[in-house]
């Protein structure tokens, strides 16, 4: 019955957005991707783009004039945070520094101002709703028993680099006996452990992707709560859990966990989005090695079978997304040459493809992009010895350390970024990889190296736009036909 309720109230919510949606054209935009990906400077520089005449040529409705305003409104969802545009630029432009990053589910509503091709004034509604990636990866959880769950996150952290990570769960896993009476105590510990081994895994040496459960990363208001405060044990997957046992406790907070937590956020949130940018931090991914790219892949693949949830699942009446374009990102692109953009861009294209064919993605189309949302360096050739050599300019952030130097976040430095090998199939296959190959000339390592959002000259009280990297062409995908 209760099935039967939620889904009479989906749909009349539905026909709401739908009313809604015939008056008032609006067009809900998730923008999601792992922790640091960049999501909340890429919300924040298209906002201030849309809002102050970005300089974006792809963007069509924008570039030849049609778009007459673009002003922030009062969002509709009373419960979700605002996103903190306001608080964001200011730090981004007058502080020169990267604004906080998401943790949770935020809104921001912009109203757009527009002339259709035909000439005729319209209005277009953008809600931009930003959160967590991770909390994609957990899905596949909703069809997943506490046992097999259980199995399947043992088993992966015991394989590769990972059981390293996870050695002092693993030691703390060996002093538990599933069929012991529950225990808030050794279940506390078990939780942080077990989230401290996922944090590893999200070390930047790593930069593993693949970590459900996602709330125990990204825990939002919801931190320090039992249905967050659980962590696989050693049962059988087709056993069953004593009275009273720890198994027992364990097993309840993990079902209280997808009832209070997964769900929840699936229909009321995901189930409305009308398009999609997934942001990726490739280039983390790249550095880190293969184990890291594999993994990204495993994520991305996780992330894309959330869109494709079929018409005959039972989770479909609840949470079949209706979003019909799916554009993955790699950001950060500032810190190479542009000569290696496309570069780029092939291979997030060569991941994603792999995994949109494994998840047989149907009704939406998907593209990918490389990004910078705030281009923080200039390029420039530097007399190398003979040779003028294609380099990047940018300042580092104070305390970031090369080469045994210390930057004060003041001095600009040239750095020869060093390209994407142009053999992908070595990049993917483990044995040769080495990340980006950086010059040899050059031995100095600034791959990692942060650097401060750009310094910006403002001309007679104006405020300047933030340059980007095709962030238009972003923009055009995701839009662009809503403005027609
Ligand atoms: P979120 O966790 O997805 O919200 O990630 P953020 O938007 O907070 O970005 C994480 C970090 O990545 C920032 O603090 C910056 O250091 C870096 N970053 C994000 N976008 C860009 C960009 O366009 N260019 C450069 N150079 N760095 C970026």
């Amino acid at each position: 019955l209760s099935e039967l309720v939620e889904e009479a109230r989906l749909s009349a919510r539905a026909l709401l957005d739908y009313g809604d949606g015939l008056f008032n054209p609006t067009v809900r935009l998730g923008v999601t991707g792992l922790s640091r990906a960049g999501k909340t400077v890429f919300i924040t520089a298209l906002v201030h783009g849309l809002t102050r005449g970005g300089r974006f040529p792809v963007f069509e409705s924008l570039a030849t004039g049609r778009i007459a305003k673009a002003r922030l409104a009062p969002q509709p969802d009373d419960a979700v945070p605002r996103f903190a545009y306001e608080e964001h630029l200011r730090t981004l432009i007058d502080d020169r520094s990267w604004p906080n990053s998401t943790t949770d589910i935020s809104e921001l509503r912009l109203v757009i101002d527009y002339q259709r091709a035909s000439g005729a004034d319209r209005k277009l509604t953008l809600d931009i709703v930003d959160y967590p990636g991770e909390w994609l990866l957990d899905l596949p959880l909703l069809g997943k028993s506490y046992e097999e769950w259980s199995a399947e996150s043992l088993a992966l952290s015991r394989q590769g680099p990972r059981a390293t990570l996870a050695a002092a769960f693993h030691a703390h896993l060996a002093t538990l006996d599933p069929n012991a009476p529950e225990n808030e105590q050794a279940t506390l510990i078990a939780a942080r452990l077990f989230t401290d081994y996922l944090r590893a895994c999200r070390d930047e040496r790593f930069a593993m992707s693949l970590l459900p459960p996602g709330r125990f990363l990204m825990p939002g208001n919801l931190a320090g709560s039992p249905a967050l405060t659980f962590a696989p044990l050693d049962v059988a997957s087709d056993g069953s859990a004593p009275d009273g046992s720890l198994w027992a406790m364990m097993k309840r907070r993990y079902e209280a966990y997808k009832d209070v937590v997964v769900r929840p956020f699936f229909r009321d949130h995901f189930s409305r989005l009308d398009r999609q940018i997934v942001l990726v931090d490739a280039l983390s991914a790249f550095n880190a090695g293969p184990e890291a790219l594999h993994d990204l892949e495993a994520a991305l693949a996780g992330i894309l079978d959330c869109f494709r949830i079929g018409r005959s699942t039972i989770l479909s009446t609840l949470f079949r997304p209706r979003v019909d374009r799916i554009l993955f990102a790699a950001t950060k692109a500032d810190h190479l040459h542009h000569l290696s953009h496309d570069r780029l861009e092939d291979v997030l294209r060569r991941t994603v493809t792999k995994a949109v064919s494994r998840s047989e993605l149907a009704g939406a189309s998907v593209d990918v992009v490389a990004i910078a949302a705030v281009r923080a360096t200039k390029e420039a050739l530097v007399q190398r010895g003979r040779d003028k050599l294609p380099s990047i300019l940018g300042t580092p952030a104070a305390g970031e350390v090369a080469n045994g130097e210390t930057f004060d976040g003041e001095t600009e430095v040239a750095t020869f970024p060093g390209d994407l090998p142009t053999d992908l199939d070595g990049l993917f296959e483990g044995g040769s990889f080495r990340g980006l190959s950086t010059d040899a000339a050059d031995k100095t390592d600034y791959r990692f190296l942060r650097f401060r959002p750009p310094l910006l000259t403002r001309g007679g009280g104006e405020e300047p736009a933030l340059p980007h990297i095709r962030l238009d062409r972003a923009l055009q995908f995701l839009i662009g036909d809503r403005l027609q």
